[in-house]
């Protein structure tokens, strides 16, 4: 029997099997995928030049500590995040202009002192301590700012933070949910900054993944089983069963479950979980948070003055960033298709979609009909809601009114089953610093609990 049996075999799965490793306890790790990593996931390019981050990419060593110590004890290497030159908001269709990178784009006197304005309440908010309002969480994102007196424009932009940082739109999800996120991550504007400030700072050189690769190795192989998909977890109080799909069984004295909550329902939990907690983790959605990557021969928009930074509201990429890595020559745009614009371009055929991207950044560049934009080495697009075993990121979002009204089960450990998984986190909810920060806390939660076992048994 194993004293821990972890589901899942993302960053948080992972960092809970290596702490409970670490306190002495024998662990095995279930995984559904033939990887590790989860919402993390690099792909080598065909032209040997790096790889393709389909899911979370970008890192911060100083302000994610867990992050930055990995990042130093495997000695992987970083990209700091290119910010030279000038940025591009796309207004509509056929509507854009430049402006210099980090200041408010061309807001009227009224436009910007009212953006600032909601910004500035927003920080100030997500810099307080102390757990999220009730009347913040009955109300929308987009209605608490309008209620602010956000004017439409300033409105249009809150609601591109959303899509941006939640794949969701403002009106989709409560105000406490959003505020609480930028709370527990260093506030708004560490999580919009992409210099040495915020979450944007860094990537990895030879992908997001080999960071979960290098932690599964400090877990071992053999303790991580890959390709069995879990079906059932049975708690039968003195012990835990987990089964796949496979056919396999595995028994342990607890379960550490790190999958999204919003798939609690596909496992078939026995005893069934306690009503409270089926109400809230059925009602979490995931959002339409999917990535297109599109890789050149040469990174053409900066010889044009463009740092490859772009917004838009006309969608569906709702914004850009240039991913480039030097030191392989991998020059590419990644553009994120989020949202309800993400959600439409996501039922469109692979070539239509790649034809709407390619179209989309001709228009923001200014490209000519037969410009370079029209000519990648490499496309990639990643739909997160079609991964069966991810169904959506960016993490799952609680229903109005459900994050303040189950904060006393959401997350809390059910009999001998504890839960994980970047949602849960207090630092950096969302990120992989939050992965393994929720990772860590699980493990630690069963080494108490299997300590006080113990000693009562004694
Ligand atoms: C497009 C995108 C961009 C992102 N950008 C960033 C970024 O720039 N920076 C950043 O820090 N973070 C980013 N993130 C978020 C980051 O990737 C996640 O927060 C983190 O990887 C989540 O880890 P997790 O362990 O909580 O969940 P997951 O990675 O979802 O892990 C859950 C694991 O459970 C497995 N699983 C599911 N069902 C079963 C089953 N039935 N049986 C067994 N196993 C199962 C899954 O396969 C998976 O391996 C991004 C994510 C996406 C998708």
């Amino acid at each position: 029997m194993f004293d821990l049996i972890v589901v899942g075999a993302g960053l948080s799965g992972l960092q809970a099997a290596y702490t409970a490793q670490q306190a002495g306890l024998r662990t095995v790790v279930v995984e559904a995928r033939d990887r590790v990593g989860g919402k993390i996931w690099s792909v080598p390019l065909a032209s040997g030049r790096g790889y393709a981050d389909l899911g979370g990419a970008w890192i911060n060593l100083t302000l994610q500590p867990r992050v930055g110590a990995y990042v130093r004890r495997f000695g992987l290497k970083t990209e700091t995040q290119r910010l030279k030159g000038r940025a591009i908001m796309q207004e509509s269709a056929n509507e854009r202009f430049e402006f210099p990178f980090g200041v408010t784009p061309d807001f009227t006197p009224e436009e910007k002192k009212n953006l600032e304005f909601i910004r500035d309440h927003i920080q100030v908010e997500s810099l307080q301590p102390g757990p999220p309002r009730v009347a913040d969480d009955n109300v929308t994102l987009d209605q608490y700012v309008r209620n602010l007196g956000a004017l439409p424009k300033v409105a249009k932009m809150v609601n591109l933070w959303a899509q941006v940082m939640h794949g969701l739109e403002a009106s989709e999800y409560s105000a406490a949910w959003f505020i609480d996120y930028c709370r527990r991550n260093r506030g708004l504007l560490a999580i919009r900054a992409d210099d040495a400030s915020g979450g944007q700072h860094l990537r990895f050189q030879d992908g997001a993944q080999s960071l979960a690769n290098k932690i599964a190795k400090l877990v071992g192989p053999s303790n991580i089983h890959l390709s069995h998909p879990v079906t059932s977890v049975n708690d039968y109080n003195t012990h835990v069963t987990v089964t796949t799909t496979t056919g396999k069984t595995f028994t342990g004295r607890k379960a550490i479950i790190s999958i999204p909550s919003t798939m609690y329902r596909e496992l078939n939990i026995n005893p069934k979980l306690p009503p409270r907690v089926v109400e809230v983790t059925n009602a979490t959605v995931l959002g339409d948070y999917n990535k297109a990557i599109v890789c050149y021969d040469r990174p053409w928009w900066r010889s044009e003055g463009f740092n490859g930074y772009f917004a838009s509201y006309a969608g569906p990429v709702i914004l850009g960033r240039d991913t480039s890595v030097e030191a392989s020559r991998h020059y590419s745009l990644t553009c994120f298709v989020n949202g309800k614009p993400g959600r439409e371009w996501s039922k469109l055929r692979p070539h239509e979609r790649r034809a709407v991207v390619l179209k989309q950044l001709a228009k923001v560049f200014n490209a000519a009909p037969d410009g370079e934009v029209y000519k990648p080495i490499e496309f990639f697009d990643q739909i997160w809601q079609h991964e069966a075993f991810s169904r959506g990121a960016l993490a799952p979002v609680t229903a109005l009114g459900h994050y303040t009204g189950f904060a006393d089960v959401y997350g809390k450990p059910v009999g001998n089953l504890h839960f994980v998984g970047t949602e849960y986190s207090t630092e950096w909810k969302g990120y992989m610093e939050g992965a393994l920060c929720s990772g860590e806390v699980g493990a630690s939660e069963v080494v108490r609990s299997l300590e006080k076992y113990q000693r009562a048994n004694l």
